[in-house]
């Protein structure tokens, strides 16, 4: 049964629930000094409730009553500095506007939320997951510090709503694919050619399904074709990021891509006036987390804005094999899964019914060489001259 149920049908109450406690937390977290971030800061649980009728430190409200975690608030204020997020930024993105829900393609039951000005990502994770995080956040701080250039997912903050006995746990993280850019091809890719690696028929018939990895063998045989330094750039960072997640025994994880193909987009018209649109009506201040992709491979943004990304949305410039202009949008997600936390029984299993070579759980040292082989080998490839568009049709 889904852990989610008693929001379940009432999922509004649930986002504005949330918005309430963030709002609070965030408030209250700005009256605190800053300083520089402790060990027991990563252990800490802060927890506010909310009745009903509201109390001298939370407004009333309708949504039955509740209690609202914050965990570790002091490292995450930290992490979204480090981000650049300022605090009242967070907020209004997360609690002035209303939250849009995504179609979720995974098998998990997880909620998935996207705020109105597209910056950030709410997903409902499993106490596990939850768990593991906490466990994780030492590292992913000493990781931060060495390594800005990093496709692992952005946490931003993890909180928990607590009502009629049932709490459910959510994290914030950054938002991959700007909607405001039309992704032509979507593909969760974990480098598995095990037979479930393909989207169902259920997910084809959606207006933008997420394909999976035979899809992609089988659509894209010629892979994604990045001019040499973006491919070294995009494979040293797989790599590295590779590594720290088996060094944490992290599994299962998936690396997101999004496709906009920039020359389908000029021959349809109409998506083409839409996004511009789009793009003129986001406030300048919010478009620097669009710069993700870009800056996440590379150190030095210096190049962000070239001719190649003029369109500000941060996706790296590649071209199909019919040489086709394409942006292409990454990042690693999922990565909440720990083999040492659960999955011996189920690769014992797995393994039992499945050829072991192709079966997508595995130890954490094999899973991290398949998904570095596939995209650096299978999905991008290096092209050494790629004719450049100075004169773009469509400017
Ligand atoms: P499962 O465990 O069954 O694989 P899940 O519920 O844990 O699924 P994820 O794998 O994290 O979900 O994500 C499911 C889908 O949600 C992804 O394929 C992607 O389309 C979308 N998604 C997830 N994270 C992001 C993100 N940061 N930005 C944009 N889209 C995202
Ligand atoms: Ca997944
Ligand atoms: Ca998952």
């Amino acid at each position: 049964m889904s852990p989610f149920s008693f929001f379940s049908c009432n999922q509004s109450a649930l986002k504005s629930a949330l918005q309430l406690g963030i709002t609070h937390t965030v408030g209250s977290l700005s009256h605190k000094p800053e300083r520089d971030v402790l060990l027991q800061d990563f252990e800490v649980v802060e927890t506010i409730s909310f009745p009903t009728r509201g109390s001298n430190m939370t407004p009333a409200h309708d949504y039955g009553d509740f209690k609202f975690k914050t965990y570790a608030p002091t490292a995450f204020r930290y992490f979204r500095d480090l981000f650049g997020i300022r605090p009242d930024d967070y907020m209004y993105s997360l609690c002035n506007e209303p939250l849009i829900e995504l179609p979720n393609s995974g098998a998990s039951g997880s909620l998935f939320y996207r705020t109105s000005d597209d910056d950030y990502i709410i997903k409902t994770v499993q106490h596990k997951e939850a768990e593991f995080l906490q466990k994780l956040l030492p590292g992913y701080y000493m990781n931060l510090h060495q390594n800005k250039c990093t496709l692992l997912p952005k946490f931003y903050g993890l909180y928990s709503v607590q009502a009629a006995g049932k709490k459910i746990r959510i994290v914030v993280m950054n938002n991959l694919l700007p909607s405001a850019v039309r992704m032509h091809l979507k593909f969760d890719l974990k480098g598995s050619t095990y037979n479930g690696r393909q989207a169902s028929a259920k997910e084809r018939g959606k207006d933008f399904p997420t394909y999976k990895d035979l899809d992609f063998l089988q659509d894209m045989p010629d892979g994604l074709l990045l001019g040499e330094n973006k491919y070294n750039a995009v494979c040293k960072t797989i790599q590295r990021d590779c590594l720290v997640l088996q060094s944490f025994s992290i599994m299962d994880y998936s690396l997101l891509v999004g496709i906009h193909n920039v020359d389908q987009a000029y021959m349809d018209q109409q998506s083409a006036v839409a996004m511009q649109g789009m793009d003129q009506r986001r406030p300048q201040s919010q478009r620097s987390l669009y710069r993700t992709a870009m800056e996440a491979i590379q150190a030095d943004t210096a190049s962000v804005g070239s001719q190649d990304t003029e369109d500000k949305t941060g996706g790296i410039p590649a071209r199909n094999s019919k040489g086709e202009r394409l942006l292409v949008y990454i990042g690693i997600i999922d990565i909440l899964q720990s083999y040492r936390f659960e999955k011996q029984l189920l690769h014992l299993w797995k393994s039992l019914i499945h050829n072991g070579e192709t079966v997508s759980i595995h130890r954490p040292d094999f899973y991290a060489e398949r998904f570095r082989k596939f995209m650096c080998n299978t999905v991008f490839r290096k092209i050494l001259h790629i004719k450049t568009s100075r004169s773009r049709k469509h400017k």
